[in-house]
């Protein structure tokens, strides 16, 4: 089998609509591994550390929503494709706060799977990934974790990627137009107010580590001496 994408974990309890998306998983290039059960997935996923997981909320043993808590809180931001029966069930996924993870409803169109899980794969792309230390603040763009005084701080996938572009040019201002289309990925995402709802999200995550300015009228950056909130006039 083709892996040259990488192995995607399918989370799905339904045999007719995992073979569907392993089918066109590893028709598009993808490793894939199938499990049945929450339970299962969640190990599965420590295990082989997949690119990307493609997760059913309904499923036995654990569901969709808490495989998805137990990694985030180990600080494991494997980017997750959702996929869903019910409406509540997006309440609940819309509700996690994922940031750049994705979701899809039943039924979908296997071909839509394969693009979504594009979109996020790509999202996650960048430059080779540094450590970087900012005071108390440390940013280890390979594991996707930031730790403030060696605790890890839980941040969504879109809050990290935020953090990762504001980091990496010290001493740049980014407009919200910039960081719009380099974190978004497009500059119609709701306009400059997701960069400010972001920011603040990222900032009353990471307190006073926070290296994030804000440069009145146009836009943040980041000071090296990581001091939170300053503004630059
Ligand atoms: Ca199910």
């Amino acid at each position: 089998m083709d892996q040259a994408r990488g192995l995607v974990v399918v989370v799905e309890d339904e045999p007719a609509i995992a073979d569907v998306e392993r089918l066109y998983l590893a028709r598009a290039g993808f490793g894939v591994h199938v499990e049945r059960d929450g339970a299962a997935g969640l190990a599965a996923i420590r295990r082989l550390r997949p690119v990307a997981v493609v997760l059913d909320v309904g499923l036995p043993s654990l569901d969709g929503i808490e495989v998805c808590r137990a990694l985030r809180a180990e600080g494991d931001w494997t980017p997750i494709v959702f996929v869903t029966a019910r409406d509540d069930e997006v309440d609940r996924i819309l509700g996690l706060e994922l940031g750049g993870d994705d979701y899809l409803t039943k039924p979908f169109s296997p071909r839509e799977l394969v693009v979504r899980l594009r979109g996020i794969l790509r999202r996650q792309h960048g430059p080779p990934a540094p450590v970087r230390e900012l005071g108390a603040l440390r940013i280890d763009e390979t594991r996707r974790r930031v730790t403030v005084h060696g605790e890890v701080v839980a941040l969504t996938a879109t809050e990290f990627d935020l953090l990762a572009r504001l980091v990496s040019a010290p001493g740049r201002v980014f407009t919200r137009e910039q960081l719009l289309s380099s974190v978004w990925g497009q500059a119609d995402y709701g306009g400059g107010r997701t960069v400010d709802v972001h920011v603040a999200q990222l900032r009353a995550k990471l307190g006073d580590a926070s290296p994030i300015v804000t440069v009145r009228g146009v836009g943040y950056g980041t000071s090296e001496s990581g001091r939170s909130g300053e503004v630059v006039t």
